[in-house]
């Protein structure tokens, strides 16, 4: 059996895995088209701010646990080309220039996702970034080692937000326009989200939020930043608004693409075209609450769809759950998480949910050092089952996991609010601040 994987990030080394511990014997390929193996992209705003030394740390697993370890060949710096699904085999181009020919029985589709651009006058200025992968970590670096003090981020989500604190650390003055009202829209509710502006602010960030980016002007490096509401002058702009899946050679090959642009699979990672699989932020598959078109964007689902796509590329017959947004980010020391939906986009999409916050606290009242928690839960009117949770504050990443859970197992509230919560005074208060988010939804429940 040949498996031939397309992307070596996690989604394509976590296929590789999958597929070789489901037999020892199978023929596995990865291509992938950067220069070095696997490593964690979720580490590169860290590099940034010099908090993690060296960027080789991020290299999840050296060459040789590939081919010496998991019995893979590696080719790296060789690109994907096309997909020629009569003939199965791929045509790619290798770091020589030489174009060459693979052939597959199995292929695993894994090239993830491209920063989404802005396609506004200016954007092609010198001075305007992305980051997505470590030559855009270096080309920023070098930039901002030129002598930068001021830079404009466009996006206040999770990768917006870790990029402000990392120029912050680096004492670059930073003003950040986000077209919502309020920080990390997607993952948070305004009531929650909102609490994040003194945070930055304290943090001498400039917070323009309803604010949209017209353009970008300056003589060939970027000088102002055109927005909605003024130009704000910047000698460096981070643009993080999300991303674009790199479905081109799947979608030419004649692999479904779905609603959300990404290539569309089933349960068990298959595409629409035969042998072929998709796995991470490349693919479209659904949401673990009412099976929602959704696109992957985190590290964690990027792993187990590929680990169910390679193993099933070697005949296992596994099936990937829905995907719940398991997301947390970390800010000046105050850790902020989110599950599965939110209040807006839950009402946005004709669900009749209510939610119960609290504002609660990390260790019993009389204890030293104790810190503030906010919880929030969002659950069905009808019957109460869990749908989604917020939290900010010590241990909210932590926290969430039990929310995660609560979704996947389609628990009530009802079931959170009776589970037994751990206590001691140095570690955490009386009753969990997700139980009592919970009393607050059924108080709201019996009302009606
Ligand atoms: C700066 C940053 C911070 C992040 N922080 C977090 C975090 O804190 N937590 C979290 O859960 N997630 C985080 N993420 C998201 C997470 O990194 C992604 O969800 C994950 O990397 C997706 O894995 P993937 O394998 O699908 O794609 P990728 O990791 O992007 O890997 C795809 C690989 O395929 C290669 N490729 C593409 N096309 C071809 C081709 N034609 N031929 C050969 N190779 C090709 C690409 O170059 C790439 O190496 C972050 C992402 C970024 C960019």
């Amino acid at each position: 059996m040949k498996v031939l994987i397309i992307g070596c990030g996690s989604a394509g080394k976590s296929a590789a895995i999958g597929a070789r511990r489901h037999d020892r014997s199978a023929e596995i390929t990865i291509i992938g088209d950067e220069d070095l193996p696997e490593y964690s992209r979720c580490g590169l705003p860290f590099v940034l701010s010099k908090t993690v030394r060296r960027k080789e740390d991020l290299i999840m697993h050296p060459t040789d646990f590939y081919e010496k370890i998991l019995g893979v060949d590696l080719k790296l710096e060789t690109k994907a080309l096309k997909i020629d699904v009569e003939e199965t085999r791929i045509l790619v181009e290798n770091k020589e220039r030489e174009r060459l020919e693979l052939s597959y029985d199995k292929l695993v589709y894994a090239t993830g996702a491209r920063p989404r651009l802005l396609d506004l006058p200016g954007s092609v200025l010198e001075g305007v970034y992305v980051l997505n992968s470590l030559s855009d970590l270096e080309e920023m670096r070098g930039w901002i080692e030129a002598g930068v003090s001021s830079a404009v981020v466009v996006g206040a989500g999770f990768l917006g937000l870790e990029i402000i604190e990392a120029l912050r650390k680096l004492d670059v003055d930073v003003d950040v326009v986000e077209i919502e009202d309020s920080p990390l829209p997607v993952i948070l509710d305004r009531d929650m989200g909102s609490r994040l502006i003194d945070v930055l602010e304290a943090n001498g960030v400039k917070l323009h939020l309803n604010t949209g980016v017209r353009g970008f002007s300056g003589t060939e490096r970027v000088e102002k930043v055109i927005t909605g509401s003024g130009d704000l002058p910047a000698e460096m702009v981070v643009v993080a608004v999300g991303t674009v899946p790199n479905k081109e050679l799947a979608s030419e090959a004649g692999c479904e693409i779905g609603v959300t642009g990404g290539v569309k699979v089933n349960k068990m990672m298959e595409t629409s075209v035969d042998n072929i699989y998709a796995a991470g932020d490349a693919a479209e598959y659904m949401d673990g609450v009412y099976g929602h078109p959704l696109r992957p964007g985190l590290a964690p689902d990027a792993v187990m769809m590929g680990d169910v796509a390679g193993r099933n590329t070697v005949g296992a017959a596994e099936e990937m759950s829905g995907i719940i947004s398991n997301s947390t980010v970390k800010l000046w020391g105050l850790e902020v998480a989110s599950v599965g939906y939110t209040l807006k986009t839950a009402l946005a999409r004709g669900v009749d949910a209510i939610h119960g916050r609290t504002v609660g606290s990390s260790r019993i009242k009389y204890f030293p050092d104790r810190t503030e928690v906010v919880a929030k839960l969002v659950v069905e009117r009808d019957g109460g089952r869990i749908i989604g949770g917020q939290c900010i504050g010590e241990g909210a990443a932590l926290r969430i996991n039990t929310i995660a859970l609560a979704i996947t197992k389609q628990l009530s509230v009802e079931e959170l609010v009776k589970l037994e919560t751990n206590f001691a005074p140095p570690v955490t208060p009386e009753i969990d601040v997700f139980r009592i988010a919970g009393m607050s939804c059924l108080k709201r429940l019996t009302k009606h």
